[in-house]
């Protein structure tokens, strides 16, 4: 009989309450979390040797016994354990710190096998610290033995006993993958994976183990993903007719002309939205690539169908922006547009704008046909699949985001978008002169900043993130930065002050007043970071710069530069650290988002990249989203087996899975 891995930890011997808790913080809660805990690393202990053949410097097992064994206390109050170790070939020396209760199992007469590293220590070879156990037991020695993530009081020596008891006493996990797979891919069963995972006769019994592991993570995301992405295919959503000459009014009306890029989008956009099933897309592009555009197409489109849309904006300065906009753009064609907000919800508007939360909460429009997210990337899988969950007609989801997703996550965790990416740019954008000004030129930056309001122009200044949400300290920051600037250097200048804390009515003030051009400058915490549109605007003044990703400080450069103008951005640091300039010069140097992201991923490392709360990657422990040749793969395997089965009929326990992992957030940061 096997054991079930379902049972919890606590039914292990020697784990209470206490102890499970401490198991807890690594994630681990039954007997099969246990052993989906995997190595980090091996130590090779599987050279065996005599006394006389040790070399020092590499590690090795001996099999040899105490000849004398003794606890010397430092008068530091360290204990130092040193015993004399012997086999017929030689002796040898073995020392242990603070770890004197290894005298309450070594004693002398006794023979055990030792592992550990041969160090050169006052001309002499000595083992330091050595691992021991029985001879032959081979479970902590004479083993490629593995290291575990660890926590306060669970050692990797604890896991690594546990894990061999479980599998020692037979848990069969279920085999999942369809028999095709394994057999065309060689991969090992589940069990043997498992068991090889953890103690491998060699490194590339490991890699075997590893590689069928890792496939079962990626394919069970993507066959996660691929599923949903086939059931919205077979949900309803209105289908929408397209009205090309109503289109081409519509580009018509544009104080400028369409670039090819969002000519195409469009195409894409609008050939979706005439399904009878609804629509699912992405489009990316960068800072100022004109996306707003196209989801106006979309939605003078929706209204024209005598349905209405709502269009999603991660904050409500966005969400009042965005309604002024699409104001503009389609009350010429007599639609009205109103504003969605705690406060307010206009109504006999047709096409409704307020922030994500606002829209996730309240789906009861009339008549909803589109809906339109902008920020992709803080709108997760969760929010996405709340949506469909809506009405018995399901709206068309078109979603917008200006972060770069690399390819492999565009194919796995993005995997159920259809992806559009705007890749040129407005004509004529000039790039903004980007500068790292050292603390003693910020006078000649405020002088700059003067010349340009002269000229017609417009400023921000943007305070420096000091928490991750918008704090109280921050908007303290921002309040004494406005005070000063407005009592010393732009005391003749009007000035103002946003930030996230304030009422929506006071904020869409402010806003309204600069975008009109009566305020010149506007002092703000990063709450102008994602979408705010003021064409005058040509400079820009970032301060603590050092507190900023690479990724931020390019979208919050993107807030000038948006017309034909020269535009500069001025980057202060008091804080000008080797890492905080190699950022700061990559922005200097750069203005292409895509680039920048991989400068900012290579900088920083995928964890922080993608943020903590990357839960869908948490799943992945083992598999290397850079591994495009196993995403293609599982992507091919997850394809077929859908065709094949779609209902996973063949397969309940696939279907088991996928149902547990699809409920999963995403998120980019
Ligand atoms: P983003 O992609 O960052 O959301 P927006 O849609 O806000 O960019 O557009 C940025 C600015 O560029 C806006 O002022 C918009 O009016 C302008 N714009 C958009 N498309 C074009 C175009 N084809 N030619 C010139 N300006 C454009
Ligand atoms: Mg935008």
């Amino acid at each position: 009989m096997s054991l079930n891995s379902n049972l919890p930890v606590e039914k292990l011997v020697g784990v209470g309450p206490k102890f499970a808790k401490k198991l807890k913080r690594l994630e681990i809660e039954t007997y099969r979390d246990l052993l989906y805990h995997f190595p980090t690393r091996f130590e090779d202990y599987s050279r065996r040797a005599s006394i006389s053949r040790c070399q020092v410097g590499e590690p090795i097992t001996i099999t040899a016994t105490v000849w004398h064994i003794k606890n010397n206390f430092t008068r530091r109050g360290f204990v130092k354990t040193s015993a004399i170790l012997a086999d017929n070939t030689g002796t040898i020396e073995a020392v242990w710190f603070n770890q004197s209760w290894v005298t309450n199992i070594l004693k002398a007469g006794l023979t055990f096998q030792f592992s550990g590293k041969l160090k050169e220590f006052q001309d002499k070879a000595i083992l330091i610290n050595p691992d021991f156990e029985e001879p032959d037991k081979n479970l902590h020695t004479g083993r490629l033995t593995p290291i575990y993530p660890e926590t306060d009081g669970v050692s990797s020596k604890w896991l690594r006993a546990k894990i061999y008891t479980i599998l020692q006493a037979g848990i069969e996990e279920e085999e999942f993958l369809p028999p095709e797979i394994l057999a065309n891919e060689e991969f090992l069963p589940i069990n043997a994976a498992l068991a090889k995972i953890h103690f491998p006769q060699s490194f590339a019994e490991f890699e075997k183990a590893k590689k069928r592991l890792s496939f079962d993570e990626v394919f069970q995301l993507t066959l996660s993903v691929l599923s949903k992405k086939r059931q919205v295919k077979n949900m309803h959503a209105i289908p929408l007719k397209i009205n090309n000459n109503l289109i081409a009014d519509f580009a018509k009306s544009l104080p400028f002309k369409l670039t090819k890029g969002q000519e195409k989008a469009i195409g894409e956009v609008l050939q979706d939205l005439s399904q009878n099933h609804p629509a699912q897309r992405l489009i990316e592009g960068d800072v100022g690539s004109g996306k707003t555009v196209v989801v106006t197409a979309a939605i003078l489109t929706a209204c024209n169908n005598r349905t209405s849309a709502v269009m999603a904006a991660p904050t409500e300065i966005l969400a009042f922006q965005h309604a002024e906009n699409l104001k503009k753009m389609l009350e010429p064609f007599g639609i009205k547009v109103g504003l969605f907000t705690k406060s307010r919800k206009d109504k006999d508007a047709q096409v409704l704008v307020g922030t994500h939360a606002l829209i996730k909460n309240d789906l009861s429009i009339k008549n909803l046909s589109l809906v339109v997210v902008d920020e992709q990337h803080k709108f997760g899988v969760s929010q996405r699949t709340e949506l469909l969950k809506t009405n018995s007609k399901v709206p068309h989801l078109i979603t917008m985001s200006a972060t770069p997703i690399p390819r492999s996550l565009a194919l796995t965790v993005f995997g159920d978008l259809d992806l559009t990416v705007i890749s040129e740019m407005p004509p004529g954008r000039k790039p903004a002169k980007t500068y790292i000004v050292p603390p003693q030129k910020r006078e000649t930056a405020g002088d700059f900043v003067k010349q340009e309001i002269k000229k017609g122009h417009q400023a921000f200044v943007v305070c420096p993130l000091i928490e991750e949400s918008e704090s109280l300290v921050s908007v303290k920051a921002a309040k004494v930065e406005f005070e000063r600037l407005k009592n010393t250097v732009f005391n003749k200048i009007p000035i103002d002050l946003l930030h996230g804390r304030m009422k929506s009515v006071d904020k869409e003030k402010v806003l309204s007043k600069f975008a009109t051009g009566e305020t010149k400058i506007l002092v703000s915490t990063a709450v102008v970071e994602v979408g705010i549109d003021i064409p005058a605007a040509t400079v820009m003044i970032i301060e603590g710069t050092d507190r900023f990703g690479l990724a931020q400080l390019h979208q919050l450069r993107g807030r000038v530069g948006r017309a034909q103008d020269l535009s500069y951005c001025f980057l202060f640091s008091d804080n000008l650290s080797k890492n905080v300039r190699a950022r700061l010069q990559a922005l200097v140097r750069n203005s292409d988002g895509a680039k920048l992201a991989e400068i900012d991923l290579s900088l920083r490392g995928p964890g922080e990249f993608f943020g903590t709360a990357q839960h869908g990657f948490t799943r992945l422990k083992l598999a290397k989203l850079t591994d495009l040749q196993l995403i293609a793969s599982a992507r091919n395997w997850a394809n077929k087996i859908l065709e094949e089965d779609p209902t996973f009929s063949k397969f309940p326990k696939l279907a088991e899975i996928i149902k547990t992992s699809t409920s999963e957030e995403v998120t980019l940061s």
